[in-house]
């Protein structure tokens, strides 16, 4: 059942893998199917490398297995998609990484300024999910205040999660997310090694807000 969107979370979780944002087993994927409201999630502990659409597991809204046809398990980190899912009723998408700037400043509980415009993809900022121990409601509960106000969130000594209708929307997502924290790593060593006194400030949301295609290449 749900083949073809069982098939998408395969291929999103491998670009994720093939571009760096998650090694091995590690992060999670799924797709909410609109008609059935039945979530394609994927299984915890199978190398990404090994992964078919067979072993992807279809779950109800409230975590019950509706088809798993290799007998894997759904990821232990299967509570926090349920919760994303019912904290926003516009997604169909999650994507979860533990790519490595971005879960620097999670580990640091600092957060990732918008210094560039690539912020923009995601919404500019990413507001930190208190830390919650991975698999536990308490990690589920964490992240829906900021999945409020954002479709990108910072998972306190964790990761980050990303949210969209769309699941290839959602990778951008966090691919940018990775992009803008590695760039403001590096900003932040730049002046640390010059000793600079000048705060390291994030765009505006006003000036996100007022960037538009140029007029005069509308036509
Ligand atoms: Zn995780």
């Amino acid at each position: 059942m749900l083949e073809d969107i069982k098939k998408k979370v395969v291929s999103v979780a491998k670009k994720a893998c093939e571009s760096g944002l998650c090694l091995d087993g590690s992060g999670n994927f799924s797709i909410k199917d609109e008609e059935t409201g039945y979530i394609a999630i994927t299984p915890t502990k199978l190398p990404r490398a090994e992964m078919t659409y067979h072993d992807i597991i279809i779950i109800d809204s409230e975590g019950n297995i509706v088809e798993n046809k290799t007998g894997l398990k759904p990821t232990s980190e299967t509570m926090m998609h349920l919760e994303a899912y019912k904290t926003r009723e516009d997604i169909n998408a999650v994507v979860h990484t533990h790519s490595m700037y971005a879960t620097s400043f999670a580990i640091c509980s600092e957060e990732i300024k918008g210094v560039v415009f690539e912020a923009l993809a995601y919404g500019g900022k990413v507001p930190l999910a208190k830390y919650g121990r991975p698999g536990t409601s308490e990690l589920a509960k964490s992240i829906i205040e900021p999945l409020k106000i954002s479709d990108a969130v910072l998972m306190e000594k964790h990761g980050a999660l990303l949210v969209d209708k769309d699941i290839d929307v959602a990778l951008t997502k966090a691919t940018y997310l990775e992009e803008v924290a590695q760039m403001y790593y590096h900003s932040l060593a730049i002046k640390s090694f010059l000793k600079s006194d000048r705060p390291l400030e994030a765009i505006p949301e006003e000036e996100f807000k007022a960037w538009k295609y140029p007029e005069s290449m509308k036509k």
